[in-house]
C-alpha cells in the first residue's frame, strides 16, 4: 500500500507526509471519519513506508525490498492488527497485544499497531491501552481507527494526534468502481449515489446479490403505493425488521426515486435520472413538484431518524404511510 493509492484524503496525507519528512511521526494517531474512505489503507501505507529499506524522496516505498514484498503479499512485517472480537475489543486482546510488543526482540524498524473500530474498546480495554499510550515503547506507532471518535474516552483522545478523514467525492468512487468492475457499469451511477462517500459501502452494495432483488421489490411497491392498504404496507415492512443496513438503503432508494420523479415533473431531463432503468415506471408516477418536495423532506427526516437509532421497520413503515397520504392529496 502506497500513499499514492489513497484517494481524496489530501489534507490528512499532507499532515502525515509533513511529519515523515520532518522525522516527527507521532507515537499515536487517531483517524476519525466514515467507514470505507481510506483510514486503514493510510495506516498500512505508513506501516509499509516506515519499514521500507529504500523509500524515495517523494515518500513512496520502494516496492522491492523484502519488507515491501512482504507488505504486498498482505503480511506486513511488525504489524499488529486488533479488531473487535464480537462487538467489542476486550481487555484480553489489548493485554495480549502489549505482551507481544514487549516480547519482540527488537532489530530495527518500526512496530505498527492498528486498532480498528477503536470506539468498541471496553472501558477496561481502553484503560489498559491508556497506560501504554502514556509511556509508549520506542519506534512503535499506534493507529486508532474509528468512525465514532466521540465514543472514545477523552483520556485516550488526548494522547493521540487526531486526523479527520472525509467522505469521498462521488467522482472518485465512480472512477474506482469503473476501473474495478467494468462488467457492472450500468449500476455504478446508482451505487455511487447510494454510497454517501464510502467506497466500502459502494462495493458492498454493488456486490450484494440481494440488493438487486430488494430494489426491484421496493420500486414495485412504490409504484403501487397509492392503491395499497396501510395493512399491506405494514406487512411488507415486516421483512426488514431489524435490518438496519438494508432499511438505510431503502430510505436512500426512496429518496432517489422521488428525486427522479421531481426531475421528470419539472425539467423533463431524462438523462439526469439516477434510475435510468426505471424510466417507464417513473413516468407513471403522477405527482406535482410540491408533492415530490414534501415526500423528499419526509425521506430526509426518516434517514435522520434511522441514523439517530430509530427502529428500522417503524421508520420505514411510517415513511411509506406518510408518502401514501401525500400521494392521495390530489
Ligand atoms: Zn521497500
Amino acid at each position: 500500500m502506497q500513499f499514492t493509492d489513497i484517494l481524496g484524503q489530501e489534507q490528512a496525507l499532507h499532515i502525515l507526509c509533513q511529519a515523515i519528512s520532518h522525522h516527527q511521526v507521532a507515537h499515536a494517531y487517531l483517524f476519525n471519519g466514515p467507514e470505507g474512505v481510506g483510514k486503514k489503507k493510510t495506516a498500512l501505507a505508513l506501516a509499509q513506508y516506515l519499514n521500507c529499506e529504500q523509500p524515495d524522496e517523494q515518500l513512496n516505498s520502494c516496492g522491492t525490498c523484502p519488507s515491501c514484498l512482504q507488505a504486498a503479499s498482505g503480511n506486513y512485517p511488525d504489524l499488529f492488527l486488533v479488531e473487535p472480537d464480537g462487538t467489542t475489543i476486550k481487555i484480553e486482546q489489548i493485554r495480549s497485544l502489549l505482551n507481544k510488543l514487549s516480547l519482540r526482540s527488537y532489530a530495527g524498524g518500526y512496530q505498527v499497531v492498528i486498532i480498528d473500530q477503536a470506539h468498541t474498546m471496553t472501558e477496561q480495554a481502553a484503560n489498559c491501552l491508556l497506560k501504554t499510550l502514556e509511556e509508549p515503547p520506542a519506534n512503535t506507532v499506534f493507529f486508532l481507527i474509528t468512525s465514532q471518535s466521540a465514543m472514545l474516552p477523552i483520556t485516550i483522545i488526548s494522547r493521540c494526534q487526531q486526523l479527520q478523514f472525509h467522505p469521498l467525492a462521488p467522482e472518485i468512487i465512480r472512477q474506482v468502481l469503473q476501473a474495478k468492475y467494468p462488467e457492472k457499469q450500468s449500476r455504478i451511477g446508482l451505487v455511487t449515489a447510494l454510497a454517501k462517500g464510502s467506497l466500502y459501502t459502494a462495493e458492498e452494495i454493488l456486490n450484494n446479490e440481494d440488493f438487486t432483488q430488494a430494489r426491484t421489490d421496493f420500486y414495485d411497491l412504490l409504484g403501487r403505493l397509492r392503491e395499497l392498504s396501510p395493512a399491506d404496507i405494514l406487512l411488507w415492512c415486516e421483512q426488514w425488521d431489524k435490518n438496519r443496513k438494508m432499511v438505510a438503503v431503502l430510505l436512500e432508494l426512496s429518496q432517489l426515486w422521488y428525486h427522479d420523479t421531481l426531475l421528470l415533473a419539472t425539467a423533463k431531463k431524462q438523462n439526469l435520472l439516477i434510475n435510468q432503468d426505471y424510466l417507464a415506471a417513473l413516468q407513471q408516477v403522477k405527482l406535482t413538484p410540491a408533492q415530490a418536495l414534501q415526500i423528499l423532506e419526509a425521506c430526509q427526516t426518516a434517514i435522520r431518524q434511522l441514523e439517530s437509532n430509530a427502529t428500522p421497520r417503524l421508520t420505514l413503515s411510517v415513511l411509506l404511510l406518510k408518502i401514501q397520504t401525500i400521494l392521495k392529496e390530489v
